[in-house]
């Protein structure tokens, strides 16, 4: 059960102190109250935990404060809507708000390799005014004899570099735990030049004891990539690890699903499914169309695939935009067939303005004048 009080509570309210009070009159009930600092304001949740079943929705919906009781759906605890119950108010993280209303694009190297080439990337976002970029320091490849990153002995100068021109968040995965400890020790060493949001998946969406961990830890937000060859419940219930755990700032990505029936492209494209968990979940969404695509290949109309992917996921409401880019696609340790060039990224962001443009007008028909 969650009670969701007022917009704009103030911290010193006396009320959330009766609610939490009132709460654990009841037998084996626990609370856990949850503020969150969203993309235009703050909502503050308290969670009843344990056998709520019995627990009458009135006493609570009585208080002034209290805005309304959602009951808690088995499904998605954490993340969840719980029929539309509650509302995805998002997150801020190093001064990005992230919901399912804002929009965000993470281009950058799929692997980092030289200093020169993070420092071209960089400063090609810069130019064009993004703040939020891609770089992979731990790689979970194939082959074990394929480049694995360059690990923790990176993370300072992609950290300095980033923080040299205006970065405030990268994505990074991890795929061990220890990966974690590494970035934030790098992170508090350059003085937080920049911010990191934790990438896990797609081959770890079920690794269990990863999602624990970054759930663990609430300094850092996850961007979740699904798994490639799960259902989406079955991705949905991983985030719910990582949510469960304590972190509930999580970004959801669709990232392409492994059959042979996307054939050509790496990936089959799944960006039909961004409403579906912005409907079902509170987190916003991202799309990868280079690990969906995968390849260079351009339509008749002389657009990559990846171009019009891109705008398939944007114009149907996607938050985030991640996308491979790099200074020398054939000199890439890792993807390089599917990188764009750094001069084609103003194009890609021309053509995701158009998307988004068209989908907020799709949107603003539906909102009565
Ligand atoms: C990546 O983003 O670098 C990556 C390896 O993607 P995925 O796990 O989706 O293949
Ligand atoms: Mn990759």
């Amino acid at each position: 059960m969650i009670i969701v009080m007022r917009a704009d509570l103030a911290a010193e309210s006396p009320d959330l102190d009766r609610v939490v009070a009132l709460a654990r009159t009841f037998p084996g009930v626990t609370t856990e109250v949850r503020r969150i600092q969203g993309a235009t304001r703050s909502v503050t949740e308290v969670y009843l935990l344990g056998p709520t079943h019995v627990v009458p929705s009135t006493p609570f919906e009585e208080f002034e404060s209290v805005e309304k009781v959602v009951r808690i759906t088995q499904r998605y605890r954490f993340i969840g809507r719980h029929d539309a119950g509650l509302e995805a108010v998002g997150f801020e993280y190093n001064g990005v708000f992230l919901s399912q209303d804002t929009f965000h694009v993470l281009p950058g190297l799929c692997a980092v390799d030289t200093l020169e080439h993070v420092d071209r990337t960089f400063a090609a976002l810069a130019a064009l005014g993004i703040i939020t970029a891609r770089a992979g320091a731990y790689k979970p490849r194939s082959s074990p004899y394929d480049f694995q990153g360059l690990g923790k002995a990176c993370l300072p100068w992609v950290f300095e570099r980033a923080g040299r021109h205006g970065i405030k968040m990268i994505a990074m995965e991890v795929t061990h735990e220890d990966h974690i400890d590494e970035i934030r020790a790098a992170l508090k060493d350059t003085g937080f030049a920049t911010g990191v949001m934790l990438q896990v998946g797609t081959r770890n969406a079920q690794n269990f004891e990863l999602l624990k961990a970054v759930g663990a830890q609430t300094e850092l937000p996850v961007l979740f990539k699904r798994g490639m060859g799960i259902t989406l419940e079955e991705s949905l219930n991983a985030c719910e690890y990582v949510a469960s755990g304590g972190n509930r700032r999580i970004v959801f990505c669709l990232r392409g699903v492994k059959t042979h029936l996307g054939d050509p492209h790496r990936n089959f494209v799944d960006f039909a499914h961004v409403p579906v968990v912005k409907r079902q979940t509170r987190l916003p969404v991202c799309v990868d169309p280079s690990h969906s695509v995968g390849r260079r290949s351009a339509g008749p109309d002389g657009l990559l695939d990846i171009f019009h992917v891109t705008c398939q996921g944007v114009i149907a409401g996607a938050n985030m935009v991640l996308v491979d880019i790099h200074p020398a696609p054939d000199e890439a340790l890792c993807d390089g067939p599917q990188a764009l060039r750094l001069e084609e990224l103003s194009a890609f962001m021309e053509d995701v303005r158009i998307a988004r443009a068209a989908y907020e007008a799709r949107r603003a028909r539906l909102t009565p004048r």
